[in-house]
């Protein structure tokens, strides 16, 4: 028969958001009972595919042993959770084991659906098509960027939800900045494909990146969407407002359409999108007050990066923590996400912000220029960001985080 387990807090998923709620909670409540489910043995650090892409990071420093980044205190459930039965404060994994909870929190990200590409699947990592959403393809984009000398170069978006929307523009600037130093820029044709109607969600970061798209001669074709990929032939088909059309290319950096994971948006935790229904400031469930969700598996507005889980996190384990005592939440969130645009090896226009665009710096203006170009953001993402994930935010330090904006009771 199943076993059955039972757990005060039960958080599923050991991403970014997973485990920084678990070090915040921890931090305030030394000795809570909290069990993740997480089934894979590797954390991954994301947001550094960009810079594997780009021949910058080595991939083995963007992912570490699962049981390395795991805190101590927690107890480490190696499975996945395959529905969940909130009426019996129950989560059933997939041996068919089940787990109880005082308190659920939900954060198993967001499902990367290569599928929904006719064709993709058979050829990525081969005949010029690439993706740095994964981390055994990100090296593959870098390859391709040093081999390409001329031809097509295209780069696509898929619609809304993504996590990280500057990621597709990231690597497209990086791979014309390394074939301009070479020289061989003039001799490709590099398409932006993005099935949204804009460069850039938020307005104030565009004037910056236009000047890199005309820099670097791009052709930016918007309402885009690719649907099939013929990688032998060489050729992509997208669809766009006046119909299909296929072009051929020498190098295709395809981001795939994301949708919640099907667990989460098969069960009664689901909102209409598929991800958890939680409040956009408190983080708590709509229907189930014990129930919080964070990080890209959430149904907030919010651009889905691990910055925002950043600031998530510190407001789910004051409210979360609430909860258990029957107390109402008091931090909010608000919305904060954050996007550093690699627009060159060395400059980054750091965008930030959040609910409904508005601008949210964590740096006076003197010193960084979110809407420009500048060498200080670089250092942050290529050096500081990094280390504040791995020693901070995943340790409970909450550096550059907080609890949040109280809100009224
Ligand atoms: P994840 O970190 O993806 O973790 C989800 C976890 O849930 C995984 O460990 C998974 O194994 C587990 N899981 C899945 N299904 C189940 C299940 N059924 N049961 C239990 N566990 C499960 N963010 C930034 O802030 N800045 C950037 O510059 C940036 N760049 C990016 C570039 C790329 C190429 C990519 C791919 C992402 C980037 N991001 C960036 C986004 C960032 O990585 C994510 O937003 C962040 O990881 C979200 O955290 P999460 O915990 O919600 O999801």
């Amino acid at each position: 028969m199943a076993q059955s387990l039972s757990h005060t807090v039960v958080i599923i998923g050991g991403g970014a958001a997973g485990i920084a709620t678990a070090a915040s909670m921890l931090k305030r409540q030394r000795g809570l009972d909290i069990a993740i489910v997480e089934p894979s043995d590797v954390h991954a650090y994301q947001p550094g595919w960009t810079m594997v892409g780009a021949g910058i990071f080595e991939p083995e420093v963007t992912r570490r042993p699962m049981a390395s980044v795991m805190p101590k205190a927690a107890t480490w459930i190696r499975a996945s959770a395959a529905s969940f039965q909130p009426e019996d404060n129950q989560v059933t994994l997939d041996d068919g084991s089940t787990v109880a909870y005082e308190l659920l929190i939900v954060a198993p990200g967001i499902r990367l659906a290569w599928e929904k590409i006719a064709g993709l699947e058979e050829t990525l990592g081969r005949n010029g098509v690439t993706s740095n959403y994964r981390y055994d393809l990100a090296p593959y984009t870098w390859e391709l960027v040093q081999q390409v000398k001329s031809g097509r170069a295209i780069f696509t978006q898929p619609p809304m939800p993504i996590k990280c929307a500057g990621a597709p523009q990231k690597s497209m600037y990086l791979s014309c900045d390394h074939w301009m130093r070479l020289g061989v820029l003039d001799s490709i044709d590099v398409e932006f494909r993005n099935a949204g109607g804009v460069l850039f969600g938020v307005q104030d970061y565009v004037p910056a990146l236009m000047e890199y798209v005309e820099r670097y001669d791009i052709a930016l074709k918007l309402g885009s969407n690719l649907i099939a990929v013929d990688g032998e032939g060489g050729q992509a088909t997208f669809q766009t407002e006046a119909g299909q059309e296929t072009c051929d290319f020498e190098m295709l950096h395809v981001v795939p359409p994301q949708v919640a994971p099907q667990f989460l948006a098969d069960s009664p935790l689901a909102a209409e999108s598929g991800f958890t229904d939680v409040d956009p400031h408190t983080l708590q469930h709509t229907r189930y007050p014990n129930v919080f969700g964070l990080g890209d598996a959430g149904s907030m507005p919010n651009a889905k990066t691990a910055a925002a889980a950043r600031k998530q996190a510190p407001v789910v384990a004051v409210n979360a923590l609430r909860a258990l005592d029957q107390k109402g939440p008091i931090a909010g969130y608000d919305g904060y996400g954050s996007c550093p645009l690699t627009v060159e090896r060395g400059k980054i226009v750091l965008a930030e912000f959040g609910y409904g665009g508005k601008l949210m710096p964590s740096f006076p203006s003197w010193l960084i220029d979110g809407t420009k170009a500048q060498r200080l953001s670089w250092i942050l993402k290529a050096d500081a960001l990094p280390w504040i994930y791995w020693n901070g935010m995943l340790k409970g330090r909450e550096w550059l985080a907080g609890p949040g904006n109280m809100i009224a009771q």
